[in-house]
C-alpha cells in the first residue's frame, strides 16, 4: 500500500527527527520524485532569518542516492546518510538542511536545521506585544506540540484561546450587545455564535471545530489534543492577526492626522 507520508511538504517539513517512513514498490511514483535527478524540489516555510514566508528550492545535495524505477533494493542498499540542503529565494545565504539515512525499507530522518520548534517558535514571534503575558505560554505550547506533546501544549493554547474570547466577551459587554447569563451557560461554540460579532468570519463559519474546548482535559486522549491543536493554534494566528491589522491601520490614521494638522498649519 502506497505510503501517503512519502511527500515533500511531509518529509521536510513535517517528519521528526528518528521517525521511520516504511515504503516498498508501490510508492514508486513519489520516491522517484523525492529522490530523482532534477533538482526541482521546493516547499514553502517561514524562514527564521527573513522572519518572513518564504519559498525554499534543493539548491545541493551530498552522498544522495538516485532512485531507479522500481528497484527498491537498490535504494534500501544505499545506507550512507545523505544531505540536502534548500536556499530561501528572499536570500540566498538562507540554507535549511536535512539529513536522513536509509535502513530497512524505511527513510529515517537523523538531522535538521533549523528544528521545527526554532521555525514554529519564529513564525508567532510577531504576536510578542499583542499578546504580552499569554506570549510565553503560546511559545511553550508551540515548543511542546512540535515535540508531540499533545495534552501538555493543549491545556496552554486552550487558556490563550479562552483569554482571546473573554476580550472580546468583555467588549461585547461594554456595548451590551450580549446577554450575560446565557452566555455564562454556553459551550465554546456558541460562546464564539453569540461574539460573532467581535470575532473573524472564518472562525464563526467553522466554531463546531471549537466545540471540543468545552470538554474537561481528563476526557480528551492524547491523539484528540494533538488533532485539534493545529485548529486552535490557528483561530488563535486569526484573532491576532486581526488585532495586528487594527493596530496598523490606527497608527497609519494617526500619522496622517499628524501630517495634515502640521501641513495646515505651514499652509496657514
Ligand atoms: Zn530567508
Amino acid at each position: 500500500m502506497t505510503n501517503e507520508l512519502i511527500n515533500t511538504e511531509y518529509i521536510f517539513l513535517k517528519m521528526g527527527l528518528y521517525q521511520q517512513l516504511s515504503f516498498d514498490w508501490t510508492d514508486d511514483e513519489n520516491l522517484s520524485y523525492i529522490f530523482n535527478e532534477n533538482e526541482d524540489i521546493q516547499f514553502d516555510c517561514f524562514c527564521i532569518e527573513c522572519e518572513e514566508e518564504s519559498t525554499f528550492k534543493l539548491s545541493s545535495k551530498i552522498n544522495t542516492v538516485y532512485y531507479v524505477k522500481f528497484d527498491v533494493e537498490q535504494l534500501n542498499n544505499y545506507k550512507t546518510p545523505f544531505q540536502y540542503e534548500f536556499t530561501c529565494q528572499r536570500n540566498h545565504s538562507h540554507k535549511y538542511s536535512y539529513i536522513f539515512r536509509i535502513t530497512d525499507y524505511k527513510i529515517e530522518k537523523v538531522g535538521q536545521y533549523p528544528s521545527t520548534a526554532s521555525i514554529e517558535i519564529n513564525s508567532i514571534k510577531k504576536y510578542r506585544r499583542i499578546l504580552k503575558d499569554n506570549y510565553q505560554e503560546f511559545s511553550k505550547a508551540i515548543g511542546l506540540y512540535s515535540h508531540g506533546i499533545g495534552i501538555g501544549s493543549f491545556v496552554y493554547l486552550r487558556r490563550i484561546f479562552e483569554n482571546l474570547i473573554e476580550e472580546s466577551h468583555q467588549l461585547a459587554l461594554q456595548e451590551i450587545s450580549i446577554d450575560k447569563e446565557l452566555y455564562q451557560q454556553s459551550r465554546m461554540d456558541e460562546k464564539i455564535e453569540l461574539l460573532s460579532n467581535y470575532l473573524p468570519n472564518i472562525l464563526v463559519e467553522n466554531k463546531k471545530l471549537y466545540a471540543i474546548l468545552s470538554k474537561g482535559i481528563h476526557e480528551l486522549s492524547e491523539d484528540e489534543c494533538l488533532e485539534i491543536i493545529p485548529k486552535v493554534k490557528l483561530a488563535i494566528e486569526l484573532i491576532l492577526d486581526e488585532k495586528l491589522a487594527e493596530k496598523e491601520k490606527a497608527s497609519k490614521v494617526q500619522q496622517l492626522r499628524k501630517f495634515i494638522s502640521s501641513t495646515v498649519e505651514t499652509l496657514k
